[in-house]
């Protein structure tokens, strides 16, 4: 199977990444594609009661926090995938994916190579601090769940924080540790200037 070009959107929750990611995968030749938006979806119908056992476990794991299973969430993004490609709304051979939430660890990253080719990466990032306070706000806004539970939200963060180095050098192995680390592969992108300046810079690497 021919590889799905992407760029990967990478960053701790809540600073923005996902806004920006949405907001250029409007544009005509980009898809924006969030693990957290796929698997929101999935759980939706838990309220109902009628969801299956899978649905159920991805909605407690979300819920604490925790990560869903490598096998299931690699699966699950290459299904998306190819019904994007099957129903028209994404074209491999012309269009890129902006990746969002994926990978989350090293094996993630190993397992989707199958498939996906990050052309690079888009490094949108903060500080710890700065990310709380946002998602605190957002929590406020969007009213998610999994934002409202200050244990919830820490656990998110620490197991980010923990896998982002092992990540960042997977794809480049010059990766120093430090968040303005900016080379041909890994594209530093300052999460604390206004959201409209964030934009541009991600524009700036997409073209
Ligand atoms: P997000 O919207 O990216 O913050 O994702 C919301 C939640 O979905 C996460 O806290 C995880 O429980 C789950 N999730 C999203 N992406 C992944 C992934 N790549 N691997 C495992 N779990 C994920």
């Amino acid at each position: 199977m021919a590889q799905f070009k992407s760029f990967l959107v990478f960053g701790p929750n809540g600073i923005g990444k996902g806004t920006n990611a949405k907001a250029a995968g409007k544009l005509p030749g980009y898809l924006h594609f969030s693990t957290g938006d796929m698997f929101r979806a999935l759980v939706a119908r838990v309220k109902e009661g009628n969801a299956s056992e899978l649905e159920l476990r991805i909605d407690k794991t979300m819920k604490s926090g925790g990560l869903v299973d490598d096998q299931t969430t690699v699966d699950l993004a290459r299904q998306n995938l190819e019904s994007a490609v099957a129903d028209g709304s994404f074209n491999p051979e012309t269009d890129y994916i902006l990746l969002d939430g994926l990978p989350r660890n090293r094996k993630q990253a190993e397992m989707i190579s199958d498939f996906i080719d990050v052309l690079s990466v888009l490094h949108v990032t903060a500080s710890r601090e700065v990310a709380v306070e946002r998602i605190t706000g957002r929590a406020k806004i969007e009213g998610r769940k999994d934002d409202q539970d200050a244990e919830s939200v820490g656990k998110r963060l620490d197991i980010f924080f923990n896998n982002a180095t092992d990540i960042l050098s997977y794809y480049d192995s010059a990766f120093d540790g430090k968040n303005e680390f900016d080379s041909e592969k890994i594209h530093y992108i300052d999460a604390n200037q206004r959201p409209a300046a964030v934009l541009k810079d991600f524009l700036e690497y997409l073209v």
